[in-house]
Order: C-alpha cells, then structure tokens, then sequence
C-alpha cells in the first residue's frame, strides 16, 4: 500500500540527515517492495525566509494529509533577533499543536559499540533499552491560570497543573500498548504525595491498567525515578510520565547513552476516523549550526527516527527490526562519525554513515 511521507528537513543539519534517512526510504522501496512517497515541505527559519512564517499553511495542509512526517532540526543564530512569534522552534511548537500529538516517546537505547560513551559504567548501561513516554499537549506548561503579577508591591509568578482523566487515559494506553510488544513492564512517574493533580494521574493510570492484565504496572516518585535512572537504568522497560517530568527524565535517560546525534524520537496522537494517526518523527538534537553544511553531522539519530515510523506508524516491526541491526553491524566495525568517534578514530562523514548503513541492509 501507497505510504505518504512529508518530509520537513528545516534548518541547518536537518538538511543533511533527511537527505541520509531519504536514501534509506529509497533503499527500503527498491529491495523491499514497499511503495513509500515522499513530499518536501519548509518548517523553521528556512519557511520564515521563504513565507515570512516559521510553519506556512501549506505545509500545516502537506501535515494533515501526509500518512506520517519525518522532521530534520529547526532554528539558528541567523534567526536569534526576529520577532519571537516567527522564531523557527515556534514552528515545531505550532505543528505539534496543530496535529494533537500528546504522546512523546523517547527510547534510551544503549549500543553495545558505543557502551563506552555513556558516563556510567558499563555494566549498568550495557543492552540498556528503556521507552519514556511523555505526555506533551497538557499539564504545567499549558495550564492556566499562569503569568506574573504585582499586586502591592509582591511580584508573583505561577502556574497551573492540571489534567482530565482523559488526557491520563489515553497517555496511560499508549504506554500499555508499547509494554505489551517490549518487556511488557509499565513505572509511572509522578509526585503524589504531594500533588493532587498526579496522584489523580495515579489513580487512572491504575484503572487503565486493569484493562492490561499482563503488563505489569509499578509507580515511582519523580525524585527517586531520576535516582533509580543514573543507579539501575535497567531496571525500567516503558516510563510513562506528565509533560514536565517527561521532559526532565528523557533527557536524564538519553545521556545514559551517549550521544545527541543516536537519539530518535516519535510523537503521536489520536486516531481520526478514517483510522490514520497522526505522527512525527524527528532526532532529538537540533541543527548543531556549529557543524551545519560540512557533511559531518551524525545522521543515525533520524534514520533511528525513520525505524520508529516503520514501527508505530506503519507495522513493519521485521523491516525496523533490520534497520536497527544494520545499524549495529555499522557501529561494530568501527565506523563513526566525528560525535561518537574515540580519540585517534578517523570520523567517516554523514554521506559516508548514510552509505555503510545501505551496505549493511543490503
Ligand atoms: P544542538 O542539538 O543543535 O547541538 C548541540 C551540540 O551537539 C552541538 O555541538 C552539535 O554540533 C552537536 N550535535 C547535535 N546533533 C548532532 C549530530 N547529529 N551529529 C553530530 N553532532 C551533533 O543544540 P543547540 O546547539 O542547543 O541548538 C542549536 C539550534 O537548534 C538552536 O536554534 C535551537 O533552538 C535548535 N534546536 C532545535 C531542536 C529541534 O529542532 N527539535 C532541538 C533542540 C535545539
């Protein structure tokens, strides 16, 4: 079946490992009988030099048709001093928002080639791979009331925590669902000995999981799942967690691994009627201006992201299963590009990475 993918390389780096992950869709349609499409559309600085906005309307219209997006990297220092409504990461805010991904998920992944970069050691982190799945549209940081006041000579800052049962839900389903094809093992995060708001996410979470009789369900503080992630990572299989814990405990968990440039992420929201749900994928790193047009960028990271769409978005769990290893066949012999190379390595370069991946698959 025909699969529309709309591609939004962005700004700096973005360009250079799309071009990579754009080779191995290519690949995957000539040796594998699939018959992916693809579209180009702008996002970031890019968009706003081209429209005057960092997310166009027609590249919001290529969004809702496409059958699942892969996103490059937006923003720079070209663009630090215009109007913060346009600045490029309003783009990716904007797209986030105008499909309704509320569900974020980040894999740790530990690469046994690559267990001598983390920072811890090796035996805690070696065959690490742990799912954090964040809810990313509700809690503090969209909560109202928020702002800051001066009322009588007192400045006060706040903000609001708050989620429906809803939102608990189907963030709680989702991590369900991803236990039952990985370890089958789901440790939600929250502060409910403090916050009426989670231990009200407790409460459904737990009524969500009664559904899933054979996942296992543990609950954990915050405080102590940041100290359990850096003492035992191993000890998680998916994490589900609210928007603010999420966004700590991800980046907590994928320095575990290494580096930036390994990191995929998928974000996706609630299916429609027509049964298609909405996706994005995209590395976690940003467009590294530092290193941009010098074909040195590391481009495993969104060719990872390109596996997670294979996987979540269209079912080909045999077809991601070989990219990964591919992958890790790379890795063990010895190829690397300048991120992840050890002191007196030669880096291969991101077309180089693009095409020993290729070989592998092949
Ligand atoms: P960054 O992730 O772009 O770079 C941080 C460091 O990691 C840099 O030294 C960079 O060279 C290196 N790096 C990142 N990805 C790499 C890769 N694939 N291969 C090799 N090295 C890599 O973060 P930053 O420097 O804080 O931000 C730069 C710009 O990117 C800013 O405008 C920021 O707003 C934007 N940003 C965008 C996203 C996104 O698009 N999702 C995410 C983070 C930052």
């Amino acid at each position: 079946m025909t699969k529309n993918i709309l591609l939004l390389p962005g700004d700096g780096i973005g360009q250079e490992v799309v071009r990579e992950t754009v080779k191995i869709i290519n690949w995957f349609n000539e040796n594998k009988g699939l018959d992916f499409t693809t579209e180009t559309g702008l996002i970031g600085g890019c968009a706003y030099d081209e429209t005057g906005s960092p997310l166009p309307d027609t590249t919001i219209a290529q969004a809702k048709k496409a059958d699942a997006i892969l996103l490059g990297a937006v923003g720079g220092p070209k663009w630090d001093d215009i109007d913060f409504a346009v600045k490029p990461e309003r783009g990716l805010l904007g797209i986030r928002s105008e499909l309704g991904l509320f569900a974020n998920l980040r894999p740790a992944i530990a690469f046994d080639a690559l267990v001598d970069a983390s920072s811890l050691k090796e035996e805690l982190i070696k065959g690490l791979d742990i799912m954090i799945v964040r809810e990313l549209t509700g809690g503090i940081y969209f909560g109202q009331p928020r702002g800051i006041e001066e009322k009588d000579g007192v400045r006060t800052g706040y903000n609001t925590l708050v989620y429906t049962d809803a939102e608990v839900q189907r963030i709680a389903r989702i991590a369900f669902d991803l236990a039952g094809k990985r370890g089958g093992r789901v440790c939600s995060v929250d502060k409910a000995n403090v916050l009426e708001s989670t231990l009200m996410w407790r409460e459904e979470v737990i009524k969500v999981g009664a559904e899933y009789p054979n996942i296992e369900l543990s609950h954990m503080y915050v405080d102590n799942a940041a100290m359990q992630l850096v003492r035992s990572p191993k000890q998680f299989d998916v994490i589900v967690t609210t928007n603010m814990f999420g966004d700590i405990l991800s980046d907590c968990a994928a320095m575990l691994t290494g580096s930036l440039g390994m990191l995929p992420s998928a974000s996706l929201g609630a299916k429609g009627a027509d049964g298609k749900m909405p996706a994005l994928y995209e590395p976690v790193h940003g467009s590294a201006p530092d290193i941009a047009g010098q074909n040195i960028a590391n481009p495993i990271a969104t060719i990872l992201s390109f596996g997670m769409m294979l996987r979540y978005s269209f079912g080909l769990l045999e077809e991601a299963d070989m990219l990964e290893t591919a992958i890790q066949k790379v890795l063990a012999s010895g190829l690397r590009t300048g991120d992840i190379a050890k002191a007196g390595e030669t880096p291969i370069s991101t077309t180089e990475m693009g095409d020993a991946i290729i070989r592998e698959l092949g």
